[in-house]
Parts: C-alpha cells; sequence; structure tokens
C-alpha cells in the first residue's frame, strides 16, 4: 500500500512511519511513504503557503493554488487518488475506517496547518475528511501519522503471525482482555492463576469474559453493537447480580 503525504512537515511523517513495525513493513516493501512538501510549491520565491483569512479573523489559511500543485504533482494529471483530509470537522476514526481505508492501494493524506486550508481545494481534491478526535492539533500532521498507522497494521504481512491484531481492542467489538507477562509477581501482585494452567480452552474463555467485564467498565456503548454469544450474555447478566 502507498500513502502519499501533502505536508509542510515532511520529516515529522517520515520519522514517526519509518519507526518499529511500520518502517520494517517499509523495508519489506508492503508499504511505500511518499512525503510531498507543500513549500515546494509555493506562489513565490519566499515559500509563500498560507494568507490571511478573507472576512478577517485570527491566524493564516493555507492557500489553495500550492496544494493543488503539489497534488497535480505526485498524483499525475487528471488523476484523482482517495484523498483524506484530517480535519476536526471530519467523521471521527475509528477501526471500521481504518479496515475500510486499508482497502485501497493508495491513499493520500492532506495536513492542514495554522487555521487550516482554503475550503475550495477541499472541494476539489478532497474525498475524505476525517477526524482523530474532539480536540484542536497544531497541524494535521500527528493525525495523519495515527490513520497511517491504524491502516497499516491491517495490511496483509505487516504484522507478523505473533503481532497479529486479531485479538486486539475493537477488532471484534470489544475491548481487549488485560495482558500479563513476567516477573509472576510484581509489588505483591500476582498473575491470574488460569494463565498458567496451560489449559487453552479455559484461558479462551477467561479472556473473553474479561474482555467484556472491561468493555462494560469502561465502553457500555460498545456492547450494543458487538456479537454476543448465550455464553457472553450469561456471563454480563452474572455482572449485573454482582452489581446489584
Ligand atoms: N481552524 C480549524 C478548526 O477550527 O476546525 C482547526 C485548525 S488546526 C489548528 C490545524 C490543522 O490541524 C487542521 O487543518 C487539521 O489538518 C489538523 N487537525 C487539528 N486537530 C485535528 C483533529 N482532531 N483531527 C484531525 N486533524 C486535526
Amino acid at each position: 500500500m502507498q500513502f502519499t503525504v501533502l505536508t509542510l512537515f515532511p520529516e515529522m511523517i517520515e520519522q514517526g512511519f519509518s519507526t518499529s513495525i511500520t518502517g520494517r513493513a517499509m523495508e519489506k516493501g508492503l508499504l511505500s511513504l511518499r512525503c510531498v512538501n507543500i513549500r515546494d510549491y509555493a506562489s513565490d520565491r519566499y515559500g509563500h503557503v498560507d494568507d490571511y483569512p478573507y472576512g478577517g479573523g485570527a491566524g493564516m489559511v493555507m492557500q489553495a493554488p500550492p496544494i493543488y500543485r503539489a497534488y497535480t504533482a505526485a498524483a499525475g494529471e487528471g488523476k484523482h487518488p482517495r484523498l483524506v483530509y484530517v480535519t476536526p470537522q471530519g467523521r471521527v476514526f475509528d477501526q471500521a475506517l481504518a479496515k475500510e481505508l486499508a482497502k485501497e492501494e493508495e491513499l493520500f493524506i492532506l495536513c492542514g496547518h495554522y487555521e487550516g486550508v482554503d475550503e475550495r481545494i477541499l472541494e476539489e481534491i478532497a474525498t475524505d475528511r476525517i477526524s482523530i478526535g474532539d480536540y484542536v492539533l497544531t497541524g494535521g500532521e500527528l493525525p495523519a501519522l495515527v490513520i497511517m498507522d491504524a491502516v497499516a497494521r491491517m495490511v496483509p504481512g505487516v504484522l507478523s503471525n505473533e503481532e497479529s491484531g486479531e485479538d486486539e481492542s475493537f477488532m471484534n467489538g470489544l475491548l481487549e482482555y488485560p495482558q500479563y507477562t513476567r516477573p509472576e509477581v510484581f509489588m505483591g501482585r500476582l498473575v491470574p492463576e488460569i494463565l498458567k494452567s496451560g489449559h487453552h480452552a479455559n484461558i479462551a474463555r477467561w479472556r473473553r469474559h474479561e474482555s467484556l467485564r472491561r468493555t462494560k467498565q469502561v465502553r457500555p456503548e460498545l456492547l450494543e453493537t458487538a456479537k454476543l454469544d448465550p455464553d457472553d450474555q450469561k456471563f454480563l447478566q452474572s455482572l449485573e447480580m454482582e452489581e446489584i
């Protein structure tokens, strides 16, 4: 899968993405990253890419022409790849959207800065507007990395078998169960006995129950859409009895 990021800070994206699992996947040729520095397509020789907002108000707005030139240079004349503009005004990113984006062979991401970008360039090139949550960041580079990381994990081969994402939070609509590793005792706290039993079916059931317990405590609304079998329902009912 190829990511093309239109940004004023390519080094942020390059450093973030070339580390750890995504870096290894790039070395293996499973992922590729192309950063396009919008400033290289500035309107003047001073590298200006922003201007005052029409109608007044605080801050600067990124201009449409440099972004359009950067986009056309990367996409090719007449081509319209899927392009995500990261913005607090977009659809809130989640695992389902990560899965959907992972089906693309090529994904463009546009990172805003300052007060944002001229609306007309978004009308022209953005196919999606995505937010990573209800807060405002300085720029779109961290949101782009968040989206790219979550999408990259879904690309076949990026995670090794040991790192498999199948059990992870949200993959089955629930939060993941608690994890433990050595030492067996830490500050008087023990690893749950069942995890040392070697009994795979019992361990799987315990993990499923803990996953349900945690989801009910922290994100109860997820239970409304998660696929639950009769054993799950029974366990959840027993939790409710405990509360009474
Ligand atoms: N004036 C904009 C608004 O009120 O919606 C916010 C601009 S913000 C300071 C600068 C840039 O950071 C945005 O153009 C966007 O690309 C990025 N950004 C900030 N917060 C974000 C979020 N929660 N999700 C995605 N992108 C975000």
